[in-house]
């Protein structure tokens, strides 16, 4: 099938510029002016954008935690961010304590099967380590194209490894060519103000937040950052949220280290004042980090524009209010720690960030796409618009008039962190290697079209089958 997208304004992490551009058996083949062409579809694309698939680096789906499973299984999870413009995530899996990763994978890749309407990759979390056994697996896991390894530093009693196993994992990453993430939060020090909280009666979702100050983020952080030098790691830090953690990441940037940081959608708009909101209200807003006070919503747009941090992603882990959050109505620490977001990450930084000048479209577009793709081994395949890139194309329409509410979303949950908000701009054709995903309001294209993509390892590129020679 070929499609033909004539005289959108294609802009990439680099260019922004008017032009055709030529679709033949999934990847972009042609970038011209005028281009004299026919096509089985032509798509008018004139005053809009036409921008690289997005792709999010960061997702939970159809993952158990906190005594049930995220709402969101892969076709609705993936449903929800094909229609927000994002056709390529990366899912964790999380290792079961005393599994083997093969299992694991296997697992997760049967969640998967018959469901996939974006593509994807893997992450593996890993939570505990055995000598002569899952140490050794470690090893093998970017050979499957699972190039990068997730480490919990909280969570204790579940998912948190302690620094040996941090230690241990980032040393094998030195040796594969895996890039090592964190989830940088002091497990131990929360556990003792969460019980603290509990024995002086303090239940409400707003002591989320307050046993897990930023200076328990900024301390894992900075840790996670030392060990990863000594062992001589790549390392990324997600879901970054605060002053206390953006320090130390931009520190270790400026001495030249391999590091890197991130921030979710969220942490631009949440804050306190959401979890704090009466009749469990606040429970929407139970996510780890927590939301922090409105003062760190500049230290954010501050750190994306120069680069401390170099991607937004959602950490969509999504659960119901009603019937999942709520079985932590009489106990903060019993509420499934998790939000959505994989549907509004572009309506929100399109019209918060490029459009309120924070950031230049192209940074947009490079926080959104070009940096997530680069990192984790999928570039140029994915992440720009290229000749011999895959046709993960999103037409979109700035001037278009668009209200975020749950009413109105893909993805199963019955809230929405931005409910009521109104934005200027969104995607209105979605293509997936030359597939109509999305076109108005309507999924065209039937779960079954998302593939499994095996990354590349850390600083190499991952080129279409086309492309390479
Ligand atoms: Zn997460």
């Amino acid at each position: 099938m070929s499609v033909l997208i004539r005289g959108g304004r294609i802009i990439t992490a680099a260019d922004d510029y008017v032009a055709d551009v030529y679709v033949e058996d999934e990847t972009v083949s042609l970038i011209g002016e005028s281009l004299d062409m026919s096509a089985d579809k032509v798509i008018d694309a004139s005053g809009k954008y036409v921008l690289p698939g997005l792709v999010d680096p960061h997702t939970h789906l159809d993952m158990p935690f906190g005594g049930t499973v995220t709402i969101d299984d892969v076709e609705s999870g993936q449903t929800a961010a094909a229609f927000g413009g994002t056709t390529c995530h990366v899912d964790f899996i999380i290792q079961p304590q005393g599994s083997s990763f093969a299992d694991a994978l296997a697992e997760w890749r049967a969640k998967a099967n018959g469901k996939q309407v974006i593509d994807m990759g893997y992450h593996m979390a890993v939570t505990d380590l055995e000598e002569g056994g899952t140490l050794e697996e470690l090893a093998s896991l970017p050979d499957e194209g699972i190039t990068s390894y997730k480490l919990f530093m909280a969570y204790k009693g579940a998912l948190m490894v302690d620094d040996e196993t941090l230690f241990r994992t980032m040393e094998v990453a030195s040796q594969t060519g895996a890039l090592v993430m964190v989830h940088a939060e002091n497990g131990d020090v929360i556990d003792v103000l969460v019980r603290q909280a509990l024995e002086a009666g303090n239940t409400a979702p707003l002591y989320h937040a307050l046993t897990r100050p930023p200076e328990a983020e900024g301390e894992a952080t900075n840790r996670a950052i030392q060990l990863a030098h000594l062992a001589g790691a790549p390392l990324y830090v997600v879901h970054v949220t605060c002053r206390e953690a953006v320090e130390p990441i931009a520190r270790a940037r400026e001495a030249g280290w391999d590091v890197w940081g991130e921030t979710c959608t969220q942490y631009f708009f949440n804050s306190l004042d959401d979890i704090a909101k009466p009749d469990f209200e606040g429970a929407k807003y139970v996510y780890s980090p927590p939301v922090r006070d409105r003062a760190n919503w500049d230290v954010l747009w501050n750190a994306v524009r120069s680069d401390a941090l170099s991607a937004i992603s959602t950490d969509h882990c999504a659960f119901l209010w009603d019937g999942q959050k709520t079985l932590g109505k009489d106990d903060f620490s019993k509420i499934p720690n998790g939000g959505p977001g994989l549907e509004n990450r572009l309506h929100m930084i399109h019209e918060f960030g490029a459009r309120a000048g924070r950031v230049s479209l192209n940074r947009m577009v490079e926080l959104l796409a070009t940096n997530p793709a680069k990192l984790f081994g999928l570039y140029p395949k994915k992440g720009t618009v290229a000749v011999g890139s895959d046709a993960d194309l999103v037409v979109f329409d700035p001037d278009k008039k668009f209200t975020i509410t749950a009413a109105d979303q893909h993805s199963k949950t019955d809230y929405n962190l931005y409910e009521g908000t109104e934005v200027t701009g969104s995607p209105e054709v979605v293509l997936l290697r030359g597939n109509v995903l999305v076109e108005g309001d309507e999924l065209v294209a039937s779960p079954g079209v998302g593939q499994y993509v095996p990354r590349a390892r850390f600083g190499q590129e991952l080129r279409a089958k086309s492309a390479v020679a």
